[in-house]
């Protein structure tokens, strides 16, 4: 972790009932979701070469696009040219928008076929003419490395070896490398999503947390927030989790996406460094913000990811070492 300002002391590094009190001066430290999703990069290329070296295996991702979602694109992007980079073989099968589930199905079985395919990744989310969840159960278990199939989300809570997905993968990763306690700890997850919400919850929970989940009908969220050491916003609402909702000197997790076209909201969420959002707004039409209000959350919190920075890079990355893992286990190595 680096720090932004040292005057202020994460509750981790304390004992575990130390109050530590709200400042007005205070900031939290930041979170470098990007520096450990580099650190893991390293290892997984030094894997894919072993495996190269010693074995004569490439790990191979086949990544699945159907349709002109903008999003997607990029998505599908960033993973293939991360293989690249990582030196695991990928194939992009983009589809017209207008390909119905059963040539996707045909597709999925013919990649399940091959030996030489170790991971299947379908982008979601389809179109709607094509059925999601038919899709989904049609890839091999061993191949989901995106791990949404329901033989891998029941492997996972029977705490049995399963295909995790991957952005609660990369929370994991980056609670356990950055020294962030877990066992005993109070956990709170906003958000019960089966890609996010609920298997960080579950890996929490094997960690020995003490998870609470809420979701849109919880009643009076702050009281509920508020009783975590960590904090895991998976929301989807733009800067939704204020300074009422977090514990000081909590560990702040801010898993949300979302785009902020509107200066003033700028101005509103970043505050000090708001600056430099306006300046991306008028390059780009627009700057990104997480689920939690980055300017007020960073007055109460003891540590917090950035957005972007955080989480994002982490989820590409672990999906390169399940592409990786799906490689080693189908050869039983
Ligand atoms: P999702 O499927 O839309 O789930 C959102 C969850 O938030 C739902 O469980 C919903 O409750 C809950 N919620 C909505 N309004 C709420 C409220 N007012 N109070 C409390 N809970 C509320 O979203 P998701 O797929 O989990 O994604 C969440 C966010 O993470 C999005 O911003 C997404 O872009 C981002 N994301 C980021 C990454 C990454 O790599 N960084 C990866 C995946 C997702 P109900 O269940 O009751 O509806």
């Amino acid at each position: 972790m680096s720090s932004i300002d040292e005057t202020v002391l994460g509750f981790y590094h304390l004992p575990m009932n130390t109050v530590v009190k709200e400042s007005e001066t205070a900031r939290a430290r930041v979170l470098e979701g990007a520096r450990v999703a580099g650190e893991i990069k390293r290892e997984v290329a030094e894997v894919v070469e072993r495996l190269r070296r010693d074995r004569a295996v490439t790990p191979c991702l086949v990544v699945v696009r159907v349709g002109d979602d903008p999003a997607s694109a990029v998505y599908v992007r960033n993973k293939v040219r991360m293989c690249e980079e990582l030196g695991i073989r990928s194939e992009h099968h983009a589809l017209p928008a207008d390909t119905d589930t059963e040539q996707v199905l045909r597709l999925i079985a013919s990649f399940n076929a091959r030996e030489d395919v170790d991971g299947i990744l379908v982008q979601l989310p389809l179109p709607r003419a094509v059925d999601e969840r038919r899709v989904v159960e049609a890839i091999d278990p061993s191949k989901d490395v995106d791990g949404f199939h329901p033989v891998n989300i029941g492997l996972l809570v029977l705490r049995r070896p399963a295909m995790v997905p991957c952005t609660p993968l990369g929370i994991l990763e980056l609670l356990t490398r950055e020294g962030v306690e877990i066992s005993g700890r109070r956990v709170c997850v906003v958000g019960r999503s089966q890609i996010v919400g609920r298997p960080v919850a579950e890996l929490l929970l094997q960690r020995d947390a003490t998870v609470t989940i809420c979701h849109s009908r919880t009643q009076d969220l702050p009281s509920a927030t508020r009783e975590a050491d960590i904090l895991i916003a998976a929301v989807g609402r733009a800067a939704f989790i204020r300074k009422e909702h977090v514990k000081p000197g909590a560990v702040v997790i801010d898993v949300g996406i979302n785009r902020v076209t509107d200066e003033a909201q700028a101005l509103d969420f970043f505050g000090e460094s708001a600056e430099k959002r306006l300046k991306t707004i008028r390059e780009r039409g627009y700057t990104l913000v997480g689920d939690v209000h980055p300017a007020e959350v960073a007055k109460v919190a003891g540590w917090l990811t950035p957005v972007p920075g955080g989480v994002g890079p982490l989820t590409v990355v672990m999906l390169m070492q399940n592409t990786v893992t799906a490689a080693l286990r189908r050869r039983g190595l």
